[in-house]
This record gives C-alpha cells, sequence and structure tokens, in this order.
C-alpha cells in the first residue's frame, strides 16, 4: 500500500523544494561573484527561492496548457539587479529545473552559461526588459489560436472580461519593417529591439508568422495572460464563426477590468496551477 501523504510531508516537500531551487541557484551562481563594483562581469547573485520556484513552474504551466511545446520560454527579471534576467538554457519548458536557469544580463549575454546551450531568441527578453522597466516578466510561445491574429487583418480584440488586457486591440511586429526576409526569428539585438518598439506599453504583442510575447508586472501576470490569450482567440474565432456581428469589450471597459485588478491578480488560478505543475517533481 503506498504511503499516504500528511498534510506535514506536503510542507516539508514545499520547504524541501525551496531549499532545492536555492541550492541548485547557489551551486550554478558559486565562484560568479565578483563584484559588479569592479566593473567586472559577474553575477548580480542568488536570486530568491521563491522566484526560482515561481519561475520552473511558470515553464511547466505554459506547457501543460499548450502554450508551449518544445518551443517557447518563459523569463523572470532578477530580484537583486534590475539589469539581469533570469532564462532556462535550450531545453523543452516542461523539462526546466532550477538548475537549468541562466542569468543573462540586457545585452543577452549569459553570466553563468557554463557550456549549455541557449534559446536563439533570449534577444526577445532582453530588449521588452530593456525598454520596459515595469515588466518583470516575458513570455514568448506560438500559441495556435493566437497565431491567425498576426497574419491576418481582423484584429485581436477583447471578447470577455478574463481578456480585458488586451484592451482596444494588440499591437503586431512585422520582422520585415527591421531585418527584410528572415528565419523569422528574434535572434538578433536589432530584431528584439524592433520587437520591443511594437510592444510599447502594450501588455503584448503579436509577432507575423510566428508567435507572441506577452509580459507581466509578475510571473502570473505573463503566463495567466499567455493563457487567457489563447482562449480569447479562440472564442473571438468561434464567435466571427457564427456569421453576426461580434460585440467586442469596449476600450472603457478593458480599462475598468485593469483598474479593478484584473482578475484579482490571477492569485487564484496560480495556486492552482502553481500545486499542479510542481507536484510530479
Ligand atoms: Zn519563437
Amino acid at each position: 500500500m503506498p504511503p499516504r501523504r500528511s498534510e506535514g510531508s506536503h510542507c516539508d516537500r514545499r520547504q524541501f523544494l525551496a531549499g532545492t531551487a536555492a541550492a541548485a541557484a547557489l551551486t550554478v551562481l558559486q565562484g560568479l561573484q565578483p563584484a559588479r563594483a569592479q566593473g567586472t562581469v559577474g553575477s548580480a547573485g542568488v536570486p530568491d527561492s521563491r522566484l526560482l520556484e515561481d519561475l520552473v513552474a511558470a515553464n511547466r504551466i505554459l506547457a501543460k496548457h499548450g502554450i508551449v511545446d518544445a518551443y517557447g520560454h518563459v523569463s523572470a527579471r532578477h530580484d537583486k539587479a534590475a539589469d539581469r534576467f533570469l532564462l532556462s538554457r535550450s531545453l523543452a519548458p516542461e523539462l526546466v529545473t532550477a538548475d537549468d536557469l541562466v542569468e543573462y544580463d540586457l545585452d543577452a549575454n549569459p553570466i553563468n552559461l557554463a557550456g549549455r546551450s541557449q534559446y536563439s531568441e533570449r534577444y526577445i527578453h532582453a530588449e521588452i526588459y530593456r525598454a520596459r522597466p515595469d515588466v518583470q516578466a516575458v513570455v514568448h510561445d506560438h500559441s495556435p489560436s493566437v497565431i491567425p491574429f498576426g497574419v491576418s487583418s481582423v484584429p485581436m480584440r477583447p471578447v470577455y472580461h478574463m481578456a480585458g488586457f488586451i484592451g482596444a486591440g494588440l499591437p503586431v511586429f512585422e520582422i520585415r519593417d527591421v531585418a527584410g526576409m528572415t528565419d523569422m526569428l528574434v535572434s538578433d539585438a536589432m530584431r528584439g529591439r524592433g520587437l520591443a518598439r511594437a510592444l510599447g506599453q502594450s501588455t503584448a504583442v503579436l509577432m507575423r508568422g510566428h508567435g507572441v510575447a506577452v509580459v507581466g508586472a509578475t510571473i502570473p501576470f505573463a503566463v495567466a495572460r499567455s493563457i487567457y490569450l489563447e482562449v480569447n482567440a479562440r472564442i473571438q474565432l468561434e464567435a466571427i464563426g457564427l456569421g453576426g456581428e461580434v460585440r467586442y469589450l469596449d476600450p472603457e471597459e478593458a480599462k475598468k477590468v485593469l483598474e479593478s485588478g484584473e482578475n484579482r491578480g490571477y492569485e487564484r488560478p496560480w495556486e492552482l496551477w502553481k500545486r499542479d505543475a510542481l507536484k510530479d517533481m
């Protein structure tokens, strides 16, 4: 008979997880502490264990919701330095653990890569963090129902309250405008800057023929917006398919959703999603 998991062991496990994350980060960051004041490129320090745990959870949550598959990634700004962020080494998000997280500067240079391979589109994250001091987390994905709105003249608009963050609509990044004919990847700083410019002050930017970049003031905001953006896209496609006139949220209604705390900061789904995402670790 399998041993029953008591409430106590659940708590112990949570502490263990947080401890494991911090220990893993320490291992990765050990020996990378030359003072930044000396002008050398060194680590900003060990990130908060809760931040590491949330970023690992974010990777797995997005995978479980089909927002990312083997491609796509999520990052968080470093809690000890605004000019650093944390992003996994090149790895399918569902497999990411704390010791896969790499610290980057805002030129997308890795601080502690240790020979591991990197995501070619890390410039998406670097240039958005540089352009948007308010952003603490960035998701890049190829969310399938969102793609049509990046290639069609029909704009994505909010069809229900959970997607009020879409506001009056989302900008579309046209990579040809900044780099001509490409392989469609935002794999250098120039393309990243073009994407960040297109994002402007929006919550997300569609990428024509590619996917989307979504931002948030916390990891739960960026993750939840990515999930509800996909849901909104599906519902909008269904509403358009009905053939009548579609009545979207008015920009004033969307603004009120944000002003009232945007779905209570997604605290309720985050608690649920995070528990589910980490229970198999
Ligand atoms: Zn991509």
